[in-house]
């Protein structure tokens, strides 16, 4: 029981770290967007300086703040963390040795863990792959209308 609750969390956590990369980069799109719309009526009303400041401000925390809230979930999740050393399995060295040896990288301690499920596999590839293309359609379509 434990071993599929540690797996899925770390099925969860590499779905998370992507889908807070794909908001962050369509609610930048979105910024966009709505700059190019409201851009006239923003600066007459803010002020250039405001509003050049204010948009970048903005820029930066529309493409960050997802992937932080993302990697913040993934912190408070218990069974991200070796039940011995209490390593974090966030990062790619620890996942892979995990997923190879079902070992944690910090402390060596064998780590209860689901073998890899290949249909599994298959379709968070398929979220991962559809994703991208998802958002490397929406930028393209933003780059064509600004
Ligand atoms: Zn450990």
């Amino acid at each position: 029981m434990s071993a599929e609750s540690r797996r899925n969390a770390i099925r969860r956590y590499g779905r998370q770290q992507a889908t807070g990369l794909f908001l962050g980069v369509l609610f930048l799109s979105a910024f966009f967007l709505f700059e190019r719309v409201a851009q006239s009526w923003l600066r007459a009303t803010l002020g250039e300086n405001i509003f050049f400041w204010g948009s970048g401000l903005i820029m930066f925390a529309s493409l960050l703040i997802p992937p932080i809230w993302f990697r913040y979930l993934a912190v408070m999740d218990g069974w991200m963390y070796c039940p011995h050393c209490g390593g974090f399995f966030g990062a790619v060295r620890a996942v892979f040795c995990l997923n190879k040896r079902s070992q944690c990288n910090r402390c060596s301690a064998e780590v209860e863990i689901a073998p890899i499920n290949k249909r599994h596999a298959l379709s968070d590839n398929a979220y991962l792959i559809g994703g991208s293309l998802g958002v490397l359609a929406v930028m393209f379509a933003v780059s064509r209308v600004m």
